[in-house]
């Protein structure tokens, strides 16, 4: 007997802890949900003032209310890039809120991969020719079409294909390519910069995480980018993952599966 009420004591005492350890993870999930709906509050409330701000700069940059002496034209650039720098990272945020709270909005289309990644490519070349990085483009033969988010591809293209420059070396390339990889469409972005060490493949896809805090000063960044990149990746059924070896580059890959037209005529489906 006594070794069996034991026995029920300890029971009771397990059952104890676990509501216990069930309550508090409740609490600290609901003050998480209450932290990220602040977070994105305070941003939507920033967006406003911000864009007043940056409008007005770029109406003082464009002289169209008067000249101002050569040395403040440095000063404004200034506040313009920063101006810029905190309306993405405040987009970034509000990205981050829409893919946790399963809002945001995906219009899914036809899209030729090929295109997709030319004009991704286009419209990183200037940050790329300021660099001194080469970026090379390779396409495939064969048309490919997958049905995508053509702004929010272009997001995670962008991000990816900046991250690839920002860790390049002066005289580096980046090579984009379009290719068929099984029964799948894979779209990879090489670079040969630093390189990404091992293991810590959860934190490159995390939240707010970079990998080695002193790239912070030399190469600005939220740590949000291949978080949010991942997150809109995964929402039209394709992965994002790389490949990486320190001091040689990294290789940055997103596999789609190819849109079926399911009673093809092989006429590519109508753009
Ligand atoms: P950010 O670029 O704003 O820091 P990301 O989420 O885009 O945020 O990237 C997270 C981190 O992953 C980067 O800070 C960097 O440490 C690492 N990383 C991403 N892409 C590369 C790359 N091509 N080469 C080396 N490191 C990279």
């Amino acid at each position: 007997g006594d070794i069996a009420a034991k026995f029920y004591l300890n029971y009771q005492e397990r059952l104890r802890q676990m509501d216990q350890i069930k309550e508090e993870n409740e609490r600290s999930k609901s003050a998480l949900e209450a932290k990220s709906r602040f977070l994105a509050t305070v941003s939507h409330e920033l967006r406003t003032p911000l864009t007043s701000i940056i409008g007005s700069l770029e109406l003082i940059r464009s002289g169209k209310i008067g000249t101002l002496p050569d040395t403040v034209e440095p000063v404004l650039d200034i506040a313009s890039r920063n101006g810029q720098r905190l309306a993405a990272l405040i987009e970034d945020i509000l990205d981050v809120q829409r893919v946790e709270a399963g809002e945001m909005v995906f219009s899914f289309k036809p899209l030729d991969v090929n295109h997709l990644l030319s004009e991704a490519v286009d419209s990183v070349s200037g940050y790329a020719s300021k660099l001194g990085v080469r970026v090379t483009l390779h396409l495939s033969a064969e048309a490919c079409y997958i049905s995508g988010d053509r702004n929010r591809l272009n997001q995670v293209l962008g991000n990816i294909l900046s991250n690839a420059l920002k860790f390049s070396i002066e005289g580096g390339t980046v090579t984009a390519r379009v290719e068929r990889v099984g029964d799948r469409i894979r779209i990879s972005i090489q670079d040969e910069g630093s390189g990404i060490p091992e293991g810590v493949k959860d934190r490159v896809f995390g939240k707010f995480t970079q990998v080695d805090s002193s790239d912070i000063r030399k190469v600005g960044g939220t740590g949000l980018g291949l978080y949010i990149s991942k997150q809109i990746v995964e929402s039209h059924n394709a992965t994002l993952d790389y490949v990486s070896e320190l001091g040689v580059g990294t290789t940055f890959y997103l596999d789609f599966d190819p849109l079926r037209d399911a009673d093809s005529s092989g006429q590519p489906p109508h753009l």
